[in-house]
């Protein structure tokens, strides 16, 4: 197999977390529903080719997302691999909490919005609200010794808002730090992200004291952008990057097919700069292409196009 040559650059990481949406992010926004048994091995492959955090599925009500109505029968089937801190599910309310913890689940994660318009198309609630709805939800995560990650969707432009103000986003990111998540993913929904406005956005996060230690970057490749915004954000000192294997999951809120960061063109930059993610490019490739043949469609990863037989 094809590698790059590794020359490594200042400031960048010996090491980062990749962390895996494909099988929540990616299938929740795919058209075909794919069967239980399938999502499981998909995930086991994933596990396989090195991936530490793997994303699992959400909780929410069969009605909101059909692709993921299976949650409880996906955690039954994965058995032990499906537990623990590194294997977290999406929760979007009390009720989704308390299946969540009756699966036996380690891990959490809410989804929040940085703009009102995005909070009410996928919450129903204002802003507001939606924080209101997570307080007991992270709390009782937190209680029951679960680790909590929050989401903030719309971080770099909102398709019917338009800019968002860096202050807006700052606001909202503390205000789920305050109570009391882990980690915060900043979600470039639409993919309109540049590296200036990356830069820009961590810097005013970490003088309101949210540091690159409790971040995670989630960017989207519609224009292009993703890769030379995630290596923006780890020379600024982020370390876990969330991407989907294959580019599982093009965004509904964008023209373009291509939405998540594809893991395999993330392991292909990383493995340039020398940084180390413990995946198996080969297997995870692998994957991808057998994943695609269960999808009907090809993957919109390059390093997948490249790399395949
Ligand atoms: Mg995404």
């Amino acid at each position: 197999m094809e590698l790059p040559q590794v020359e490594s650059l200042p400031g960048m990481p010996e090491s980062i977390t990749i962390y895996e949406v494909g099988a929540r992010d990616g299938l929740q926004n795919e058209k075909a529903v794919v069967p239980t048994d399938v999502k499981a091995e998909f995930i086991r492959r994933l596990i396989d080719a090195g991936l530490q955090t793997v994303e699992l599925t959400s909780f929410v009500p069969p009605s909101w997302i059909p692709q993921l109505a299976d949650a409880t029968d996906l955690m039954s089937s994965l058995g032990d691999i499906g537990k623990g801190a590194t294997r977290p599910v999406l929760v979007p309310n009390e009720r989704g909490l308390d299946n969540a913890l009756a699966a036996g689940v380690g891990a959490v994660a809410v989804f929040g919005s940085a703009t009102e318009t995005f909070a009410r198309k996928n919450l129903n609630r204002s802003v507001d609200e939606s924080l209101q709805m997570f307080a007991p939800v992270v709390s009782r995560a937190k209680e029951a010794g679960l680790w909590v990650r929050g989401y903030v969707s719309m971080c770099f432009g909102d398709p019917w808002e338009g800019p968002v103000p860096i202050e807006q986003v700052v606001d909202v990111c503390r205000r789920l730090m305050d109570l009391g998540c882990d980690q915060l993913s900043l979600g470039d929904t639409i993919g309109v992200g540049t590296p200036g406005h990356v830069t820009a956005l961590l810097k005013a996060l970490n003088d309101k004291g949210v540091g690159t230690d409790r971040i995670g970057v989630h960017f989207h490749d519609t224009y292009g952008q993703a890769l030379s915004n995630t290596v923006t954000a780890l020379g600024h000192g982020v370390r876990v990057v969330d991407a989907s294997t294959g580019g599982l999951g093009g965004c509904p809120y964008a023209k373009s097919a291509t939405g998540n960061l594809a893991t395999e063109d993330l392991v292909w930059t990383c493995r340039g700069l020398g940084i180390e993610t413990g995946v198996d490019l080969d297997k995870l490739v692998e994957t991808s292409v057998w994943m695609a043949g269960k999808l009907g469609r090809p993957s919109p990863s390059r390093v997948v196009k490249a790399l395949a037989d």
